[in-house]
């Protein structure tokens, strides 16, 4: 079986190599060597000043909105992975979802305003595949409404935009370092913020609030990641460039054996960089899509209805809403398996099957893609 990712393993002597030192020095957790170590090479990598290594891009999440001290209603995606807005409901405040936009599927800055209330006190959008959002039009909304932003950057690891990270955007960008996503420490998170004031008072919340041995700076959790974590995150960046130009040349062979297919890539911000995190490929029609899945599961490779359904209508603890846009993208967009180990040859075989569906329904009438609604 395919799947649709598959964690990236470093060589195994690589990670021993870090834990013998662990063993020496006895230093499990709590801001150890390996981490300051793996935040050293990040910020260098991603070239930003401030970050810090925490429990999980969830926690993250959580983290910045509590460190802007969000209240009332933000202003959200529904075009997101759970945790976006289950972390808006976890820290006490309300969702708004606002429409995404159907080319780039990131939410939709002219809509924003429309959605402001007297109770809205900040933004948090997702930059949905690693595609960056309209920061420029994000940003100014935000400057003329005194509201803070937040990026749900776990897609857009080492991506730029206008030539600096996308994570110098908003008042506080998170990226997730999950096993599945593009750079990984089993579990960890990142929260990045350009503003010192902010990084001491995340520092703060990740640490209990303890402000020395004996005093607390507020009310804070716990939000630290382990040595072990960081030795894997450290592992993994060795391989980073490696790992980038083998899912740039898959990307490549999809794009090439795709160009005559039923279906659109998410249309990508022409100011950023990529970093090949997915294969997102929207159908032009929900039939095309089911028929390709089917056809693709025959052959044992798996695919990812990512994400179906919208956060605006799935979550049981939110009033169900739908939206036109969101929803009719999530009726038939599906993310290709694209990782590290996968080959050349076994791309051009998924992409050979998804013609032959394709071909094989020539037939039926087909709706066009994007410009339907
Ligand atoms: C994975 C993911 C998260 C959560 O990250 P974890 O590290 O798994 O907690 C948040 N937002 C998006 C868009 C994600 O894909």
């Amino acid at each position: 079986m395919k799947p649709i990712i598959k964690p990236f393993l470093p060589p195994l002597e690589e990670y021993n190599k870090y834990l013998e030192g662990i063993w020496e020095g006895n230093w499990l957790t709590n801001m150890g060597p390996l981490s300051g170590k793996l935040e050293e090479g990040l910020k260098l990598l991603l070239k930003v000043d401030r970050l810090l290594f925490v429990t999980s891009g969830t926690v993250a999440l959580q983290m910045a909105i509590k460190a802007l001290d969000l209240k009332g209603e933000i202003i959200t995606t529904p075009y997101s992975f759970m945790a976006t807005a289950s972390s808006i409901v976890w820290v006490g405040c309300k969702p708004v979802f606002v429409e995404i936009d159907k080319h780039s599927l990131n939410i939709d800055p002219s809509q924003i305003e429309a959605a402001i209330t007297p109770e809205t006190t900040g933004i948090l959008a997702t930059h949905i595949y690693g595609n960056p959002c309209d920061v420029e039009a994000i940003e100014a909304v935000a400057k003329k409404n005194n509201l803070k932003v937040i990026y749900d950057g776990a897609h857009a690891f080492g991506v730029e935009i206008n030539g600096k990270s996308v994570f110098e955007y908003g008042d506080i960008s998170i990226c997730s370092l999950h096993a599945t996503k593009y750079n990984h420490a089993v579990e960890g998170g990142l929260v990045i913020t350009k503003d010192g004031n902010l990084l001491k008072k995340l520092a703060y919340i990740r640490n209990f609030g303890f402000n020395g041995n004996d005093a607390f700076d507020g009310l804070r959790i716990n939000g630290k990641n382990s040595e072990l974590h960081a030795a894997m995150g450290l592992a993994n960046l060795k391989w980073i460039d490696r790992i980038f130009e083998k899912r740039k040349l898959l990307t490549e062979t999809y794009d090439k054996q795709l160009r005559n297919f039923g279906g659109v890539k998410p249309v990508w911000n022409t100011n950023a960089s990529l970093n090949y995190a997915f294969y997102p490929l929207v159908f032009d029609t929900e039939q095309l899509m089911h028929k390709c899945i089917l056809k693709l599961e025959k052959n044992e490779i798996h695919t990812k209805r990512y994400f179906y359904p919208s956060l605006a209508s799935s979550l049981p603890y939110l009033e169900p809403q739908g939206l036109k846009v969101t929803d009719s993208i999530c009726k038939r967009i599906i993310c290709l398996p694209l990782y590290y180990d996968l080959s050349v040859e076994e791309v051009e075989l998924i992409s050979g099957l998804l013609l032959e569906a394709q071909n094989s329904q020539m037939d039926m009438s087909g709706v066009c893609s994007l410009d339907f609604y």
